[in-house]
């Protein structure tokens, strides 16, 4: 059934809901169309780059590497954190059959070689996938002479940043400790 019939064979009520949902859809499928992976970082943005990594305020001296878009969203909910963002979009899983050709890793070297940041803050999951994840990215990023540091213990182990409360994540941040 199209607009047209809508239009012309049922009562107004009918047809203006009808009309409603249809639009509805529409920007629907708009939405999702618009949403992309920044380039950069690989968070989710309706715009590539994403609005954090064309901020020119924010601290390129600083690179956080996270899992998942929404632990980029509970880092950003500290209001603590002014630097940029590296979103693996995963972690390190062998019984899944994850490795790191599956994680944002090589783009990852990439940044680190084009942009040397002083540190790199491996906030992966305190779960064992996200701290095989950190020390496997810890002795990799080595070479490229940045502060490697972990955030702080704290947060409730096998759990996910994403559901932490924005104070505990803030000590975890504030706490961090330098990888050796
Ligand atoms: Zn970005």
């Amino acid at each position: 059934m199209n607009v047209l019939v809508l239009t012309t064979t049922f009562p107004p009520e009918v047809r203006s809901a009808a009309l409603l949902m249809w639009e509805l859809a529409e920007s629907l499928v708009g939405v999702k169309e618009k949403i992309v992976s920044c380039g950069t970082c690989f968070n989710v943005t309706d715009q590539d780059p994403c609005r954090i990594c064309a901020d020119p305020a924010r601290d390129g001296r600083l690179l956080c590497v996270v899992e998942e878009p929404n632990d980029l969203l509970a880092m950003e909910r500290t209001g603590e954190y002014r630097g940029r963002y590296h979103v693996l979009q995963g972690a390190l899983s062998p019984l899944d059959g994850i490795g790191p050709d599956d994680l944002k890793v090589r783009e990852l070297l990439a940044r680190l070689e084009a942009s040397a940041p002083a540190e790199v803050i491996l906030a992966t999951n305190p779960n064992v996938e996200g701290e095989a994840t950190a020390l496997y990215l810890a002795k990799l990023l080595r070479p490229f002479g940045a502060r490697i540091t972990r955030i702080a213990r704290g947060l409730p182990v096998g759990g996910d940043l994403e559901y932490a409360d924005q104070v505990t994540l803030s000590k975890a941040l504030e706490g961090r400790r330098e990888i050796s």
